[in-house]
């Protein structure tokens, strides 16, 4: 079912024109926009990142490595789904993996800049792109399934948006979150990419569970490298030196081959069964119960 963002009517159509106050979304860039106001930028992420993004990621071995755990995930538990919807698709790097491995599926990316959705334009065939604000999800139980790597993390009020995921899935249906851990992890490397929070375990269980789900698997990951993480954390940085984003990329292939094969190992270990209690990240699997 669409939800109106003006009046709040639950309608049944093809067309987004609310059947009750006659509301319609506007398109920006031939994007339905449902927070326009919101579209070029706000504080949550730097909207240039994007073009540095789409260049990189394709070769970087945490976005690699990131893109075969949700695969996994996935197809281990929600296999059935019939449509999925990705909360802040940025340039669909995830989305194009998840329309590779499962062509049946009927896919919804959404991103709250639209020159995000640009990007991600290029990489999909078939999926429906959304410009739109997390914390006003204009659907109401639609979707089997509602993913968001490495978002919830940026915005504020990440109870509120936990509560939209629910409300906008069918019940039973399933959330895949992923979310930086540890809150002694916090670097500047956090502070660029505008993070409010890095996550406790316990912190996210209690709020999706709060949200009304029940929650499947957690694990982290990226936890074979957390020493690594740790060592670069403590290296002294000479002062007023500008943080550099890019330092994060700038690896030689080799060392992200290595990175890349530690991480494989883990993916097998989890795969097995196996959840780490420390790494740099959370893999959070859950089903809306109420
Ligand atoms: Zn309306």
């Amino acid at each position: 079912m669409k939800k109106c963002l003006n009046c709040n009517h639950e309608f049944n159509s093809e067309s987004w024109q609310c059947m009750q106050c006659s509301y319609e979304p506007i398109l920006i860039n031939n994007f339905l926009s449902f927070a326009p106001e919101l579209a070029q930028e706000n504080e949550g992420f730097n909207p240039e990142s994007f073009a540095l993004l789409a260049k990189l990621e394709g070769k970087n071995f945490w976005f690699r490595n990131r893109n075969r755990l949700i695969i996994w995930a996935f197809n281990k538990y929600f296999k059935q789904a019939k449509n999925f919807l990705e909360i802040g698709c940025g340039t669909g790097f995830v989305l194009s993996a998840i329309e590779k491995n499962f062509p049946q599926l009927q896919i919804y990316g959404s991103e709250i800049y639209s020159n995000g959705l640009t990007f991600a334009s290029q990489r999909l065939k078939n999926a429906q792109l959304l410009q739109m604000d997390a914390r006003k999800i204009p659907f109401m139980q639609e979707f089997d399934v509602i993913g968001a790597f490495d978002v919830i993390e940026h915005i504020k009020e990440d109870e509120d948006v936990l509560k939209e995921m629910n409300n906008s899935l069918l019940m039973k249906g399933g959330v895949i979150l992923t979310v930086p851990q540890h809150r002694w992890l916090w670097s500047q490397a956090d502070e660029y990419a505008h993070h409010v929070r890095r996550y406790t375990a316990k912190e996210l269980k209690n709020k999706v569970e709060s949200a009304g789900f029940k929650v499947l698997k957690m694990t982290s990951f990226v936890s074979l490298l957390l020493p690594l993480m740790i060592i670069s954390r403590l290296k002294p940085r000479k002062p007023n030196q500008q943080f550099d984003i890019l330092s994060e990329f700038k690896i030689s292939p080799l060392l992200n081959k290595i990175l890349e094969i530690i991480l494989t190992i883990e993916l097998i270990l989890i795969k097995m069964g196996v959840s780490f209690s420390f790494g740099g990240s959370l893999l959070l699997i859950a089903v809306k119960v109420k």
